[in-house]
């Protein structure tokens, strides 16, 4: 996996792992049998782009076996807030996407990553969402599409104890 922020996979268990978020999903990976996690930084067009299979592929890599994962979806935008034009809703399948005010369509972009974890293997059993929103639950959370480029970042971190 690329060295950015998109997200880091290992089998070091000697390692505390950390991306900032603000509406970009957090999603957290752990495979108890071969001790492989990780943290992926999942906004629209990193989705669009593959960076659930590129995650996905990243733990492969180590040894993991995708049925064995445990997948948590953190705090991020969802469909009640995640409104987006035109030249974004057609990058996804339009059953992802309902209609909000004036006819803009608001994305379930959770639900297509669940889809896509599914289909790599991940056993929807093992798939947790948590299915907080962090634009319209704001006394918990920091949003950018709320509060614009001022707002404050959430910290993911995920260890091994
Ligand atoms: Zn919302």
């Amino acid at each position: 996996m690329k060295k950015n922020t998109d997200g880091v996979v290992t089998n070091n268990q000697d390692l505390v792992l950390s991306i900032q978020v603000a509406d970009c999903i957090p999603i957290f990976l752990v495979d108890p049998v071969e001790k492989v996690f990780g943290i992926i930084h999942a906004g629209w067009r990193g989705v669009v782009g593959g960076i659930i299979q590129q995650g996905i592929y990243s733990t492969i890599q180590i040894g993991s076996d995708p049925k064995n994962l445990n997948v948590l979806l953190g705090p991020s935008i969802r469909q009640c807030c995640f409104e987006v034009g035109q030249d974004v809703a057609r990058q996804f399948d339009s059953s992802y996407i309902t209609r909000g005010i004036n006819g803009r369509s608001m994305v379930d972009l959770q639900s297509i990553v669940i889809y896509q974890l599914e289909k790599l293997g991940v056993k929807n059993k093992k798939i947790v969402d948590l299915k907080e929103c962090t634009c319209c639950q704001e006394k918990r959370y920091h949003s950018f599409r709320r509060d614009g480029k001022d707002a404050g970042r959430m910290i993911a971190i995920l260890g091994w104890q």
